[in-house]
């Protein structure tokens, strides 16, 4: 699966949402920064990671780390 995150961190918050290519709630594309192809959500966070301190999955698409992130 591929996926992306948002170059904009959430309205009223510093988190930056990862989403799979696939999603209908995914951010227009010159939104998003590519995080290619990634065997779970977990992988694609740790990516994310390298750019945004604060990630956050989409409780739509990734919802294995919509739950967890909130703290680490
Ligand atoms: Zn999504």
């Amino acid at each position: 699966m591929e996926y992306i995150v948002n170059k904009n961190a959430q309205m009223g918050t510093d988190f930056h949402t990862i989403h799979t290519k696939e999603c209908s709630r995914k951010p227009k594309e010159k939104n998003c920064i590519d995080l290619q192809n990634c065997m779970c959500p977990i992988e694609a966070k740790n990516r994310a990671k390298q750019y945004f301190n604060n990630v956050s999955g989409c409780k739509y698409c990734c919802k294995e780390i919509f739950y967890k992130n909130k703290k680490d």
